[in-house]
């Protein structure tokens, strides 16, 4: 096999919670991670000439390891001395610096080709031990479906897939970074946390309703403070039919579940009118 096509998918987090810190910064979390089916394109080729070749058809992004795809690949053709190259390109579809993962799933998506198209044989927990040393959500970009991540997110338990409903995802025009977001979060007694339990209990039952109803984000005090338009953004989608909104990861993107396809297309395009939100995409959750 010289060449690869695969499909970098975006994460949305039903719930996270933030339990407190390790010694060395690292935020302990409660999330639940849920794949949706918006992604970024990757095409992978093996070259004679050894090296990382990497494009993207976005200027502003890093090509080099600054680029989390080209730090996957790196890790591969050192730890196993491959003497051919890897030309990357990456068609990005998923907003960056967004709290969808784009990074980490791009970084996913290049560890799975390197082991496909170099025949390394590497097992599905091997693939992930390499992307956590990338970053703490790449090995849940690996694994993919509706999954609690417990630990800085590296500690994995799969759960039943949530009905694959409507999804409206929308960015307003800002970017956030995450590590402000962590570094601002105050944790103490009045800290109310999200009940990350009875989502899993909604979830296990399969009911969209209920689970809709617990979703929530400890980060969104900390975004929303600096960024109103997310509060903005989550209202206009509950009041156009959502069964409910929340802010996905350290933000600034909102996404909102809807029983009907119907009901998230108008939702959708009356916020495109309202001019709230820059990037907009109707879509739907993701099982494997
Ligand atoms: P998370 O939800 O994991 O916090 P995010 O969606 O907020 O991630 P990313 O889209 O991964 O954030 O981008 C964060 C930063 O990572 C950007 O500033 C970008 O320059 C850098 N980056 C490195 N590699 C990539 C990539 N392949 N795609 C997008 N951004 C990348």
């Amino acid at each position: 096999m010289d060449e690869i096509r695969l499909k970098a998918l975006a994460k949305i987090n039903l719930g996270l919670d933030v339990t407190g810190c390790r010694e060395d910064g690292y935020h302990l979390v409660r999330m639940i991670m849920q794949t949706v089916h918006l992604f970024d394109s990757i095409q992978m080729v093996k070259t004679e000439n050894p090296g990382i070749q990497l494009t993207t058809n976005m200027r502003f992004l890093p090509a080099d390891e600054h680029n989390l795809a080209y730090k996957a690949a790196k890790i591969i053709m050192e730890e196993f001395a491959v003497t051919q190259g890897i030309r990357i390109h990456i068609r990005k579809c998923i907003p960056v610096a967004a709290g969808l993962a784009g990074g980490s799933t791009d970084a996913a998506a290049v560890l799975y080709g390197m082991n496909q198209l170099f025949a390394l044989k590497l097992t599905a927990k091997e693939l992930a031990q390499r992307g956590l040393t990338i970053g703490a959500d790449v090995p849940y970009c690996l694994m993919r479906g509706t999954a609690l991540a417990e630990g800085i997110g590296e500690k994995l338990t799969r759960l039943p897939a949530v009905p694959r409903c409507p999804v409206v995802i929308a960015k307003p025009g800002i970017s956030v970074s995450t590590a402000w977001v962590y570094q601002h979060l105050v944790l103490d007694a009045q800290t109310q946390h999200p009940d990350i339990n009875s989502l899993l209990k909604d979830i296990r039952k399969g009911d969209l309703q209920q689970m809709a109803s617990h979703m929530g984000n400890l980060l969104e005090d900390v975004t929303i403070k600096e960024y109103p338009v997310i509060a903005q953004i989550k209202d206009f989608l509950n009041r156009h039919g959502a069964l409910n909104a929340l802010m996905s990861g350290s933000g600034p993107t909102v996404f909102a579940l809807f029983e009907q396809l119907e009901d998230a297309r108008s939702a959708a395009d009356a916020l495109r009118e309202s001019g709230l939100a820059k990037q907009i995409y109707v879509t739907t959750l993701f099982n494997v």
